[in-house]
């Protein structure tokens, strides 16, 4: 088998020099389907596995913009369009000054399997820009906005493909995206998801991502008999997937004790509770301050360029980016007695760290299942559009609750290795795999 992966990936590698992210997402999703289609050779014989790594079209464009000196700045957006075997390509934007076609890339492939797992007709794309929000004014992202959105404009459309957040991209920018789209075509139509309540945007979208996760981690502890009420819990991060982690974990009785950006992390012994989330959700997301700050206000410690990874816990929510938890970490999480680790973000564990749980056999879930709550809920703001009604915050949690469930439901069909084990990334990627598969199949070589 090792043989087989290794041919795969040398294809793979030759044709994508230079993409080390996307290479480490299609190595990760190979290691679990190949050995599987071995056993299923239509997949084989309609070279499934080599189509679905190769985007159906990438899209990349000039973002000129003046800034509040009157200078002009350009920065470069991009949109992969990755699969749209099940429907319209569906996934966030992300701007951060590392956005590359790499990083889009591996996003837009492991959004195909999670949307997939979704149980939802989305197919997967990504999208993005180098430009760095932080510490810009409001006038100059709504310009960045504006500018990115007069070239995206005619590449998106409810049925063809429908962008949403991500890093870097919160209500604020979604809202002037939004804006410019509607100005340009002269309709108003579901192109995006996450809007404001106010125009189209569904209740629970915000607290979406955040609260999945812990919805899959309490599905995962439940295998062993345990429940998250009562355990000591560390979340890396503080944007938005953190925050609305620590809002559910204090709701079901967890402990959180750490936060943190990309200046290091607090760590807070008593934990975090509903004021200081209340503070955390001013500091971020308004004053767009540092997390240090919390230390200052809360007396307690700060570790600068450090990540919370030495300590304590029963669960882990890695929620802040990509490769950010190394095999180091995993092993030092381990053996303080960590037994559950659950991916807020995309990819934040190296391929070696997720080794490192598999050979501990604790508890792993990878952000394509247990990160694709907010993507679902896009899915949901979807439908709502096209139905031209709102529903209310309860039916749609219970809807999101069901939906974790039921991708938890197949990543142990899927993936359970013996009794007492189950492989949540085998599980996820065969899972993912299979719907999208066969609908390429279906549909010919398109
Ligand atoms: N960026 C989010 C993700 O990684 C959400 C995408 C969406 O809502 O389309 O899944």
């Amino acid at each position: 088998m090792d043989v087989l992966i290794k041919e795969f990936m040398d294809k793979i590698i030759t044709r994508n020099q230079h993409e080390p992210e996307f290479l480490q997402a299609v190595q990760e999703v190979a290691e679990s389907i190949i050995p599987f289609i071995e056993d299923h050779p239509k997949y084989k014989e309609h070279k499934i596995l080599e189509r679905i790594a190769e985007p159906e079209r990438i899209i990349t464009f000039r973002v000129p913009w003046l800034n509040d000196q009157g200078e002009v700045e350009i920065n470069r957006g991009f949109r992969v369009q990755m699969n749209s075997a099940i429907g319209p390509y569906k996934g966030g934007l992300r701007f951060h000054p590392s956005v590359n076609q790499s990083i889009l890339k591996f996003l837009a492939f492991e959004q195909v399997f999670k949307n997939s797992l979704t149980g939802l007709p989305m197919g997967g794309g990504k999208g993005g820009s180098d430009f760095d929000p932080k510490g810009r004014s409001n006038n100059e992202v709504m310009k960045f906005c504006q500018s990115f959105m007069t070239e995206l404009y005619r590449h998106i459309h409810a049925d063809i493909d429908v962008p949403a957040g991500d890093i870097g991209v919160g209500a604020r920018e979604i809202g002037y995206l939004f804006g410019q789209y509607k100005r340009i075509q002269g309709e108003f139509t579901g192109i995006l998801t996450g809007k404001a309540a106010e125009f189209g945007g569904s209740l629970i979208r915000p607290e979406a991502t955040g609260y999945g996760v812990v919805y899959f981690a309490e599905e995962m502890l439940k295998t062993r008999g345990e429940l998250l009420e009562g355990k000591t819990v560390v979340v890396s991060g503080s944007g938005n997937v953190a925050q609305y982690t620590v809002e559910k974990c204090i709701q079901v009785g967890a402990k959180v004790v750490t936060l943190s950006d990309s200046g290091g992390f607090i760590y807070d012994p008593k934990g975090i509770d509903e004021s200081k989330l209340a503070y955390i959700k001013e500091l971020k997301n308004v004053r767009r301050g540092r997390i240090e700050e919390y230390a200052k206000k809360f007396d307690c410690e700060y570790f600068e360029g450090e990540k919370p990874w030495r300590v304590k816990c029963d669960v882990a929510f890695p929620d802040a980016t990509q490769n950010e938890l190394d095999a180091k970490d995993a092993l030092t999480l381990v053996q303080n007695g960590c037994f559950c680790v659950a991916e807020g973000a995309n990819m934040p564990c190296t391929l070696d760290a997720v080794r490192v749980f598999d050979s501990a056999r604790i508890l792993y879930a990878p952000g394509k299942a247990s990160n694709a709550g907010g993507v679902a809920v896009s899915g949901l703001e979807m439908s709502q559009n096209s139905l031209r009604i709102s529903w209310s915050r309860d039916e749609v949690d219970s809807r999101l609750k069901q939906i974790m469930h039921q991708i938890h439901g197949a990543c142990v069909k899927n993936g359970r290795l013996d009794k007492d084990f189950v492989d949540y990334t085998k599980g996820a990627n065969i899972s993912g795999f299979i719907k999208v598969a066969d609908a390429m199949i279906a549909q010919g070589y398109v």
